[in-house]
């Protein structure tokens, strides 16, 4: 913790990279744990697909409603806070996202590059209309502009990352200083680069999860606890 605290204090840049166990401590859950009750059939990369959405639209559209429904019933964590001070003390600092709750949001967070988009935000699925309103009543509801089906505005597996918010991820992560990545399997690719990347272009690398990842191996620390445990620590040590 000593070594790290020495390098965040002393970085230019620092970029963190959050994944679904961020948000585990929040009661949401993980796409490597179990889905319970009602979708506990189901797996979550055979409903988060294009090719499940155009099967059957109405299967998909309940899940993300059941997903968004929970949470927005969750709140933000002590690791989504601790990430949300880190922005507020430290000199210039990146926050990219895997999730597509809203959490790192609601906790403060400012400036938010959200990789994999937002469960929180409808789209049409053809004309990509964003609608804020929407018939819930409808599974699912349809765009007014073009009567075709609305969805949830999130990247499914096999569609591709915006390249505007990919290119500005691979840009932070080239000039970071500190890299930190919390609560990521990092099995996702792109994504999955990123601390690969950061760490090739000179960044010290910190990974908080409690298990091991494809990255262990070549971060410089391994913190082995839990995201909400670790960082409010971390941060109050640095920045006193
Ligand atoms: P993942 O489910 O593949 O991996 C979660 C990782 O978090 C695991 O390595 C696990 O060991 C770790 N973890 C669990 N609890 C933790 C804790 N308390 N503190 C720190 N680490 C903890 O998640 P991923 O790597 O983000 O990638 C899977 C995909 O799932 C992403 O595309 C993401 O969009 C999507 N997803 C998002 C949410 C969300 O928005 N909250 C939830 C589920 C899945
Ligand atoms: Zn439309």
């Amino acid at each position: 913790m000593n070594l790290c605290t020495q390098k965040l204090l002393a970085a230019k840049s620092i970029v963190v990279l959050t994944g679904a166990g961020v948000s585990a401590e929040s009661g949401v859950p993980t796409f490597r744990d179990a889905q319970t009750g009602l979708w506990e059939r189901f797996r979550p990369e055979e409903l988060a697909t294009p090719a499940a959405f155009q099967d059957n639209p109405k299967l998909v559209w309940d899940w993300y409603t059941w997903r968004r429904e929970l949470v927005s019933r969750a709140q933000p964590n002590l690791a989504h806070k601790a990430l949300a001070s880190m922005e507020r003390v430290a000199p210039h600092f990146r926050l990219i996202t895997q999730n597509v709750d809203d959490l790192h949001f609601r906790a403060g967070s400012q400036s938010i590059l959200e990789l994999h988009g937002s469960i929180t935000r409808i789209r049409c699925s053809v004309c990509n209309l964003i609608e804020p309103e929407f018939d819930s009543n409808s599974s699912p509801p349809t765009c007014p502009r073009c009567s075709n089906y609305l969805r949830p505005d999130v990247v499914w597996f096999g569609e591709s990352l915006s390249e505007t918010v990919l290119s500005a991820a691979y840009e932070a992560c080239s000039q970071a200083d500190v890299f930190i990545s919390i609560g990521t399997s990092t099995m996702v690719q792109p994504a999955a680069s990123l601390p690969f990347m950061a760490k090739q272009y000179g960044a010290f690398t910190i990974e908080i999860n409690p298990d091991d990842t494809p990255f262990s191996i070549a971060a410089d620390v391994c913190l082995r606890q839990k995201a909400a445990a670790v960082l409010p620590a971390l941060v109050s040590q640095t920045w006193t």
